[in-house]
């Protein structure tokens, strides 16, 4: 099951959290990873733990010129290209009245326009694989339960996580009626235990005025009715699954992986 044996991943963000933790899991599964990400140092500490199946490749997904030379040095290294994980991203805990219009370009620039121009830079060469493959070439993108429901504190971030819901449909519509092999799947993480999730106990902490860090998250916790916050790994298995051929059926879909926090 979830085996990715011969194919090749470039993962966006992946110098630590959920993408540095998928870049481990598909490497265990058979892969071959590129990680890109701004965090150079980190980054390349990250490939030095993983082995000769890992490259670290500077990439500011807002870069376009980064994104051509990220999707080159993959195809360079490793002779093609199979998987693309849209996992870079960042947090705005600010509601409407707080945020200022550069934050909400910066927030924009990265959540959306990373995923946008990812998606372009890496389609001839996953369209190439995606030929030749059992269940075709693999997108996954990195949304949130901010992007399945609104949020009374983030409305900004979950705006961008809601364009990444829908453009993961939208595009995997455009390929299937082109014809090109490619499925394109969104994955739905709770609140999950990385600095992005420091950050939003942080700013929950902050907004209430007590700066209680302790206490926003445990009402974090609270809202998750299986108990605990999610890990970095229990996202990845999920994003391993979405790649491989086991999800060979799925395409244009979201998979929710948040401890029951959206059931309620
Ligand atoms: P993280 O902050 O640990 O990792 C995000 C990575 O993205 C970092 O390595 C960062 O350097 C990188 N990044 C930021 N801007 C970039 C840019 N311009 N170019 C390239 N890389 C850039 O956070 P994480 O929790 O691992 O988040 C990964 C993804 O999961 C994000 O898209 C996030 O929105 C999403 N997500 C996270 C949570 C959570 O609770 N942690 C919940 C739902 C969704």
């Amino acid at each position: 099951m979830n085996r990715l044996d011969g194919k090749v991943a470039l993962i966006s963000g992946a110098a630590r959290g959920i993408g540095a933790e998928t870049a481990r899991l598909m490497i265990e599964a058979g892969a071959k990873v590129a990680i890109g990400d701004v965090l150079d140092e980190r980054g390349r500490e990250t490939v030095r733990g993983l082995g000769d199946a890992a490259i670290y490749l500077h990439l500011d997904v807002t870069s376009a010129d980064d994104w051509n030379a990220a999707v080159a040095a993959a195809l360079g290294r490793f002779g093609g290209l199979d998987i693309l994980v849209n996992n870079a991203g960042m947090f705005l805990g600010k509601g409407l009245e707080e945020a200022s219009l550069d934050e909400w370009h910066r927030l924009v620039a990265v959540n959306l326009t990373g995923v946008v121009l990812g998606t372009k830079s890496a389609l001839p060469a996953l369209r190439d694989r995606g030929k030749d493959s059992a269940h075709g070439s693999a997108i996954v993108n990195l949304a949130s339960v901010a992007g399945l429901v609104g949020s009374q504190l983030d409305p900004l971030y979950s705006l961008t996580k809601g364009g990444v819901t829908l453009f993961t449909k939208s595009t995997a519509l455009e390929f299937a009626r082109k014809g090109y092999r490619i499925r394109v799947n969104s994955i739905h993480p709770g609140v999950i235990q990385t600095d992005m999730g420091e950050q939003t106990f942080a700013a929950r902490a902050r907004n209430s005025g007590s700066n209680d860090v302790e206490s926003a998250r445990r009402i974090a916790l609270n809202t998750h009715p299986i108990g605990r916050l999610g890990t970095p790994n229990d996202i990845a298995k999920g994003i391993v699954f979405l790649a491989s051929d086991d999800a060979g059926f799925m395409t244009g879909a979201g998979l929710v992986v948040d401890g029951g926090l959206t059931a309620q």
